[in-house]
């Protein structure tokens, strides 16, 4: 008789993006001539950078040829010419990294899921609330204890360390949901937390991209000593448009330990290369291809004009709820903002309310976590149009 993980048993039903599409199918069908506005889900909505999809038709036609033709990559890490262009990346901000350290992924999703089979089920994993669905669902699956940091109004939604010690510990930043982005200051203050827990971070830098302020860091790596607590976990589908297309990187610096039952230290680089190399056969080599062109100058200031646009979408939607004086976090150096719903509506009140008077579509906070009860997520990844038409809904919905 198969026996299942019951540990899958203790997931929380997947509710809260099932129960915006059903809500959303319900109002369409009963409203087929009318223009709903999505500002709900993640996703880019801009074409790849012309740099990049020339790089990945180059290395699709190299594949059709038998000089050029390559199969397996050797290593699953990642071709060299990738890791080479990820470390040149870094060390523009000055964070040196060996090309060992780096291993290309198919996203960030997979690889801040998979991470936790290394780590033993004894470890009490720390979350900040609200957060990514994935991290909480990920170390249920693998039957971990799971602490959470509390992201509130009065920290900016930018949970800090708790009294109570934990081993593992995901941070996220620019945050999704909230759009919050810790300062250095703050980082250094998990990076002190973990080296006193000998805990490891797992930093989440999905949206480093969208960071414009230059006194705010985009990698845990610039904060001294986070070689060797923190593991970095990134993306190209916010940086570059890679939503469709999949591909990521993790940074595991050769630093970083933990310790087997009898207490051996033993460095976590190898044993991710040793768990990748029998579960993971590498990203595609024109994706690789298409991803060294993100990372090229001119591949760097296409990406950046794609992302100044969700930006600006972003300080359009930050405009007006400064105009009507709800309180928000994100909106700059994030594509998300995230709002307090008025007259003290909790979050499904609200996206029903948003639904049926502006026919706007957002994500209700508390899908996030218990924090979120109240707030509300709006993503800047839509069209100049239609974010300048759902402030306008929101406007006139709020003041009937
Ligand atoms: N991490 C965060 C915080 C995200 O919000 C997302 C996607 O929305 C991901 C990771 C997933 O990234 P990828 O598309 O690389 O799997």
């Amino acid at each position: 008789m198969s026996k299942m993980n019951a540990n899958f048993l203790n997931l929380k039903e997947n509710y809260l993006f099932r129960e915006i599409s059903r809500n959303v199918n319900e109002y369409t069908s009963s409203h087929p001539d009318n223009k709903l506005i999505r500002m709900g889900i993640g996703d880019v909505t801009r074409p790849l950078a012309p740099i990049v999809v020339e790089a990945m038709e180059k290395a699709a036609a190299e594949m059709g040829r038998q000089e050029t033709f390559r199969g397996y990559e050797d290593s699953g890490q990642g071709y060299d010419f990738l890791r080479n262009a990820v470390k040149g990346y870094y060390a523009k901000r000055g964070v040196t990294l060996d090309a060992e350290e780096i291993f290309i992924s198919d996203g960030a999703k997979s690889d801040s899921g998979n991470i936790n089979d290394i780590f033993s089920e004894e470890n009490t994993v720390l979350v900040t609330d609200p957060a990514y669905p994935v991290y909480v669902d990920s170390n249920t699956m693998g039957g971990k204890k799971i602490l959470y940091a509390d992201s509130t109004p009065e920290n900016g939604f930018a949970a800090m360390p708790p009294e109570c010690p934990a081993d593992l510990i995901y941070l996220c930043s620019p945050n999704n949901p909230t759009g919050s982005v810790y300062t250095k200051e703050q980082l250094k203050e998990w990076v002190a937390y973990a080296q006193k827990n000998k805990a490891v971070i797992i930093f989440d830098a999905a949206y480093e991209a969208f960071i414009t302020d230059p006194a705010l860091p985009h990698s845990i790596f610039e904060i001294e000593g986070a070689r060797s607590c923190a593991i970095e976990i990134c993306s190209l589908s916010k940086t570059a448009g890679f939503t469709g297309t999949r591909c990521g990187y993790t940074v595991i610096p050769s630093e970083l330990t933990f310790y087997a039952p009898d207490g051996a230290e033993h460095s976590v680089r190898k044993i991710w290369a040793r768990r990748q190399g029998s579960k993971f056969n590498g990203v595609s080599y024109p994706i690789q291809r298409a991803a060294e062109a993100v990372f090229t100058d001119e591949g760097l200031a296409q990406c950046r004009e794609i992302i100044s646009f969700y930006l600006e979408n972003a300080a359009i939607m930050a405009e007006t709820f400064k105009k009507l004086g709800i309180s928000y976090t994100g909106g700059s150096s994030s594509p998300y903002i995230w709002f307090r719903c008025p007259d003290g509506m909790d979050s499904w009140d609200f996206f029903h309310k948003l639904l049926n008077e502006a026919e706007v579509v957002g994500t209700p906070g508390s899908g996030f976590g218990k924090n979120g009860e109240g707030w509300f997520r709006m993503t800047a990844f839509g069209t100049r149009e239609n974010t300048v038409e759902a402030m306008k809904r929101l406007e006139k919905m709020l003041s009937k």
